[in-house]
């Protein structure tokens, strides 16, 4: 059901070529994006959609109210494939809108912005997937599921790094960057570090976070 809503939100709003159209807010940047080749427009889409993601994600890790949210995601206790869909719906609609914004802000075109949908869309799948593949060099370059796993990692030292979805330079600019050179390391445990504060269950998973201070408090208890 995450995912389903992901995609349709995704592509609801890009459908609309004349919202798009609508929401690029400097003519003249507009023009020079959309003079560059889709490939080029592709690329700095996904680098600009992967900063205001990596900045929203930071906040959600360190705003106190918004923890509550993503704590969802994070309490996964197993990675795989489908843990990238366990995700509270207010973030869901949180974080497409902040990363699709600066993307028709900027008025990259239609088909550059589809391309970045169907990425996303097979990255987040392909991060949480339990696949051991040592990839070398191009762990540098692009998150892969060992770089993911290590931000999903239940260890003390790996808590609040690699915010990225996309690119590991992302975390590299914003000194979040963290990944053990020994290739074969995983992490030993996945989860929040108060397994307690995430009850079980999506009708509960995703009443939590509204559930005042006090009540929140007894449930830790
Ligand atoms: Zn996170
Ligand atoms: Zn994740």
């Amino acid at each position: 059901m995450s995912h389903v809503l992901v995609q349709f939100i995704l592509i609801l709003v890009t459908a609309s070529t004349s919202t798009v159209a609508a929401l690029a807010a400097f003519p003249a940047l507009k023009n020079l994006i959309q003079s560059l080749p889709v490939w080029a427009q592709f690329l700095i889409a996904v680098f600009v959609a992967d900063m205001a993601q990596a900045l929203l994600h930071r906040a959600y890790h360190n705003i106190p109210w918004l923890w509550r949210f993503h704590a969802v995601h994070h309490s996964s206790r197993h990675m795989d494939w489908l843990a990238g869909s366990r995700i509270h719906f207010v973030e869901i609609v949180l974080t497409r809108s902040a990363v699709l914004l600066p993307l028709l802000i900027l008025g990259f075109s239609t088909p550059a912005v589809n391309a970045y949908v169907i990425l996303v869309g097979l990255q987040a799948v392909l991060a949480h997937a339990n696949l051991g593949i040592r990839f070398g060099w191009l762990e540098y370059l692009l998150v892969l599921p060992r770089y993911h796993h290590w931000h999903h990692a239940r260890q003390q030292d790996y808590v609040d790094v690699n915010y990225a979805i996309h690119l590991p330079l992302v975390d590299m600019l914003m000194g979040t960057f963290k990944l053990p050179r020994d290739q074969a390391q995983w992490p030993e445990e996945y989860g929040v570090m108060k397994l307690e504060t995430v009850p079980k269950g999506i009708v509960s998973q995703h009443l939590m976070p509204f559930q005042g201070g006090r009540r929140y408090q007894d449930h830790v208890d």
